[in-house]
């Protein structure tokens, strides 16, 4: 499958990989919308939420969870940090399988844009 984020996943495409499980691969984005970004993918490949099925239920846990703990790990758990999943293109999805954004280290507005 021609997918970027399976790519990375697989390490046939570098990436600085920050956490990886059985489950889940976190690693820097390259294009860093605030001093902290990673993006956080499941190892399954899911197009969309919109894909997402019930079984995957332990999966989406396990993502948010993770994020959770890098935040920690990164010292932004406290003074707060974004997580966020664009789903489709008219919500700025670009890569089409799913993923968290972790974006720390700055102050974040609301609404989104
Ligand atoms: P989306 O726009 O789908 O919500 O998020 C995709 C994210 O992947 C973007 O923030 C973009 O900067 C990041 N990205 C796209 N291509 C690459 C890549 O080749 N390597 C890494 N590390 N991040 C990428
Ligand atoms: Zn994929």
């Amino acid at each position: 499958m021609d997918c970027l984020f399976c790519k990375i996943a697989n390490g046939d495409i570098p990436a600085k990989i920050v956490y990886q499980d059985e489950i889940a691969v976190i690693f820097d984005d390259i294009n860093p919308q605030a001093p902290h970004h990673k993006v956080i993918i499941p190892r399954k490949h899911i197009a969309t939420l919109n894909e997402a099925l019930e079984e995957d239920r332990h999966l989406l846990g396990h993502l948010a969870l993770s994020a959770a703990k890098l935040a920690k790990e990164l010292n932004i758990a406290n003074e707060g940090y974004r997580v966020v999943m664009n789903c489709n293109a008219g919500a700025g999805q670009s890569v089409f399988h799913i993923h968290f954004h972790l974006l720390g280290g700055r102050r974040m507005g609301w609404p989104p844009g």
